[in-house]
Formats: C-alpha cells, structure tokens, sequence
C-alpha cells in the first residue's frame, strides 16, 4: 500500500523539494509507517524565507482589526474541523481520542482568538517632555520561527502562530519529525480563512531544518518548546544574530499534599498530572510529596485507582484513556528509567511494564507506574522522564518540604494541595516555579501566562504580555519649538 507524502507549505501551498528525500512517521499505537514528509532542503529553505519577507510586508501593512477578523475566521475553521484535526493529532502522537477530541484542537483555537480579540487593543503611549512630547508605537518584529515538540503539535503551533499573526509577524513554524501533519492542517486553514499566502509556512525536518532557522540572519526571533539541552543550543545558535528568544522546556515538577487536603482530590490531581497524554507533558507533577499523616490513605488510593480506571488500548477508542508513547525509542528510555528506579532502591506500588493491549498490540505501551519509599537523590526524582511514571516521597514539616521541592534545576510548574487558605498562598509564593495550581493540577487557559523558571525557560506563552513578547516599541519624540543648539 502507498502511504501519502506531503510536501513543505510554502507561500500558501505545497512545495516540492528539489532532493527528493523525505522522513517517515509512524503511528505510535500501531508500528505502522502512515505517511512520507519531504525534508526542507535548500531549495525549501531560501523560499521559505522569501515567502515570510512578502507574507511580512502584506500582513503588517493591515491593520490589527483586519488582521483580528482573519484570525477568527481560521478559528471558527479550526472549531468545524475539531474532529478531522483531532484523529490527525491521534495518529500522530498515539494520544487517546478522548483527549485530543475535546483538548488539543479547542486550546489551539481558543490561544488564536484571545490573540485576535487582544491585537486590536495594544496601544503605545504618549508622554509631554516639557513642551516637547512623546509616544510609542508597538510593531511587529518580522519573522519569527517557531519550532514545536511532539506531545502537542497542533496546539504547539496554534500557541506559537496566535499571538505571532496577531501582531502582524510572519512565521516559519517547524513542527517535530515525529508529528508534522499538524502545522500542516494549521497552514491550510489560515490559508482558507484569508491569511496571505507566506504569513504562515511549515518546514519540515529534524533538528538541521530546525538549526538552520535558528541560524538564519533574515528571521528575528525563535519560540522553541523542546527539552532543556536542545533549548540551550538553540539560545546559542540564535545568540550568532542577537534573535530574541522563547523558551518553553522541561521540567521535574513538585505536588505538596497537606495532612489537611482533600486527599482524593489530590489523587486525581496526581493522576491526571502524570498520566494524561501517557506522562508527556512538560508540567508533569511528577514529584508528589505527602504529609505522612495522610500517606498511607493517599498511595491507598491512587494503587486502586490507577489499577482499576485506567484503560490502555486502541487511541481512537473513547473508553481509551492511556495512548502509546511516541516512539519505540522513547518507550525504551521510559522502561530505562523505571529500572534505574528499581535499581536505586524505590518500591513499585504499581505497574513497571511494557504493556501490549488487545486492541494495539503493537504500540509503545508503559503500565501507569507508580514509585513509593524514594529518596530525594534517585534519579527518577531528579531526571524528567516523560512518561506515565510517578514518584511518591514524604514529608512532616512545611520548610522543609519546601526547601526539597525547590531543590531542581528546573521550575516549570509547582502545586499544593491544602484547605487552609493561608498556608496555600504561603507555600505557592515560596515555590521556585513559573506555572503554580492551588487545589488544581494542569488546567492552562489561553489568558493564563505560562512559562517557566529557572532551566526551564524564558518568556511566556499565553496571557497579555505574550504580545509584548512578538513586538518591539519604537519611541517617536516630537519637536514643538526651536531647537537651541550651540552650533
Ligand atoms: P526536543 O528538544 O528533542 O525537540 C524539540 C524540537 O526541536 C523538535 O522539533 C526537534 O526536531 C527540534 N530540534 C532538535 N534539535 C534541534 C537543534 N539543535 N536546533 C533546533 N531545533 C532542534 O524535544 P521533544 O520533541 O523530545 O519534546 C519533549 C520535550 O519538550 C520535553 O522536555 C518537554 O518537557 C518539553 N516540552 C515543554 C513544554 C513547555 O511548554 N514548557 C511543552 C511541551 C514539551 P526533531 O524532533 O524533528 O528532531
């Protein structure tokens, strides 16, 4: 059987490469290869970039209402088309469908139309200076490269493309090579909705196709969402033409249940903040620290509820609610982790397998796992895994389960469980990490500011300064008398 092949998306249409050499993607859940990709050769590349220098100059000549209005239309595109997109994203990533058909595409939209309804109300200032005076205009910065991870992708490209098209930049977006079909949709519809051909392209490759945008003089800044140490090499590379940069990376993150908390709730927290999309989120809570008063009936309960309520199998299946890993690579560095786990000393309360389910006896499976009895130095506490893995440690006094949750180089994301409202703001404030939830786990709307601290990341996705994150400040002083020179 042939599979399809799809080409780079170029100046509003698909472009062949000159090459002829593609990638393959394989569907997680299945082994099986379901497309080819054309890599972005040069050829691809130097078009791509003329197309963005004219995408450029038509879209920021219009003004952000007409701009807004476009945006919307792809939106309301992306909304009609929400089950198509998502099966896409399904057999890209291996994700359940009853995740992707109510999450991934619907927070893409929603990211766009925040953006869109935001555009038209970023306004400069003015200022007198003595008789003289002032004022700012906020312009766009020109082109700007995204470059996407694969747990994510259409939602990674529509956080990247929002708040860049609303304010009037052109974008080169790469997607992963392990989930391109995404970005490609996205383009489609920005095309179908009115967006000018070269506003939005879509190259395709590993990491050369994303090394080269990070190197190339003509674009002026890179939103990157990876792993830390690819988020450092990319810095370095775009620090050759001083780009501006975004970084959204990884993270170890930390959950604090208190003796007083809800302890079912925080369960489902943990449940969900570490085996929805099957562990590949980069919030994962996947350090939960329990009050030794409420141990025994937290792990009590998250043993039976995660033997009992998880169902792995077939992603398109709705009652499917565990998908494959991404890869048989990554599978295999998961189960890597798991073992270094048992090695170091850490109990298995629950799973620690490859799984093979009857319905996707092929896919890259791992049992919803869960580590009790761990110490703060094993390295399934320290290293992000990126998997459906969760290590359970305990605590008795608040400083110091603080002082052990900020003990990371990574600050993503942090949460706390308590009912004591006091305590709650008290302990958030402290916590080292961009993206925090009291009595909540996970949750980002588009209005909500996300990003993180320390390695992991700079700047912000989401949120109103996002905007100021795709735009420069130009400063214009008005003379209004002579001017007193001594020359
Ligand atoms: P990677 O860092 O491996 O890859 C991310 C992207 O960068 C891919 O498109 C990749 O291409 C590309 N790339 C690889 N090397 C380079 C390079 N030298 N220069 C430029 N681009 C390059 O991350 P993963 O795809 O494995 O994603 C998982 C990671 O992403 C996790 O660490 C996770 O925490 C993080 N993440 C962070 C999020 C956040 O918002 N903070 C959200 C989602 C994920 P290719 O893969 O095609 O080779």
């Amino acid at each position: 059987m042939t599979t399809p092949v799809y080409e780079n998306f170029i100046n509003g249409h698909f472009l062949k490469n000159q090459t002829g050499d593609t990638f393959a993607v394989t569907n997680p859940a299945t082994d099986e290869v379901i497309y080819h990709v054309e890599i972005a050769d040069e050829f691809i590349q130097n078009a791509a970039i003329e197309s963005a220098k004219q995408g450029f100059a038509a879209w920021s000549a219009m003004t952000p209402i007409e701009r807004s209005r476009i945006l919307l239309k792809a939106v309301a595109i992306l909304r009609e088309r929400n089950d198509g997109l998502a099966k896409v994203e399904v057999l890209d990533t291996g994700k359940p469908w009853q995740e992707a058909e109510c999450v991934d595409v619907e927070t893409g939209a929603d990211v766009i139309e925040y953006f869109a309804g935001l555009a038209p109300a970023q306004v400069g200032q003015q200022q007198m200076v003595g008789n003289d005076f002032y004022y700012t205009r906020k312009e766009p910065l020109g082109i700007c490269a995204g470059i996407g991870a694969w747990n994510y992708p259409l939602q990674i490209a529509c956080w990247k493309s929002g708040p860049a098209l609303a304010a009037g930049n052109a974008v080169i977006f790469k997607p992963s090579e392990e989930t391109p079909l995404g970005a490609i949709k996205l383009a489609e519809i920005f095309i179908e909705a009115g967006v000018p051909a070269g506003v939005f392209n879509v190259v395709q490759g590993a990491a050369e196709v994303g090394q080269w945008l990070t190197a190339n003089p003509n674009i002026e800044k890179v939103s990157f969402t990876g792993e830390v140490g690819t988020g450092k090499k990319v810095m370095a590379s775009a620090a050759g033409s001083l780009k501006d940069v975004t970084m959204e990376l990884g993270g170890k993150s930390p959950l604090l249940v208190f003796d007083d908390a809800d302890v079912s709730q925080a369960v489902s927290a943990a449940m969900l903040g570490n085996f929805y999309t099957q562990g590949e989120i980069c919030t994962n809570c996947t350090r939960i620290y329990v009050h030794k008063n409420v141990y025994q009936q937290f792990i009590d309960e998250l043993k039976t509820r995660t033997e009992q309520n998880i169902i792995a199998g077939d992603p398109m299946d709705p009652e499917v609610n565990l998908g494959a890993l991404i890869s048989k690579k990554h599978q295999e560095l998961v189960l890597g982790y798991i073992d270094k786990g048992i090695q170091e000393g850490a109990t298995l309360l629950t799973g620690g397998k490859a799984l093979s389910p009857a319905s996707a006896p092929n896919g890259y499976f791992v049992e919803p796992t869960v580590f009790v009895d761990c110490k703060d130095d094993m390295t399934i506490v320290k290293e992000e895994i990126f998997g459906p893995v969760m290590s359970v440690l305990v605590f008795d006094d608040e400083d110091d389960v603080i002082q052990r949750a900020n003990d990371t180089h990574l600050g993503l994301a942090a949460g706390v469980f308590t009912k004591d409202i006091q305590r709650a703001h008290r302990v958030i404030h402290q916590l080292q990490a961009g993206i925090c939830w009291i009595n909540s786990y996970g949750n980002s709307p588009a209005e909500m500011p996300v990003g993180g601290y320390k390695q992991s990341g700079i700047g912000r996705e989401n949120g109103i300064e996002t905007l100021d994150h795709y735009t420069q400040t130009k400063s214009i002083y008005v003379g209004m008398s002579n001017i007193e020179s001594p020359f």
